[in-house]
């Protein structure tokens, strides 16, 4: 088990979720432009959970089904 979640291990990006990823989100800030965009991945269960914290932030975001990436 590692301590850290990054995109690669392909677990859900919410706190206290070990789900298998379903969706990747990428989403940026744009009040810091040169930041560049941030990824997080998501069960199904978290998608909406995400997906609302961005919207009541006005962060834009777009997702992609894990199963349609081609690494
Ligand atoms: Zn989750």
């Amino acid at each position: 088990m590692s301590v850290t979640r990054g995109p690669e291990e392909g677990v859900c990006a919410a706190r206290e979720c070990s789900q298998t990823a379903q969706v990747r989100i990428t989403w940026s800030n744009p009040k810091i432009p040169w930041a560049t965009s941030k990824i997080w991945l998501s069960c199904a269960e978290h998608e909406a959970f995400l997906l609302d914290y961005l919207l009541y932030r006005g962060f834009p975001f777009t997702t992609v089904p894990i199963a349609d990436i081609q690494d």
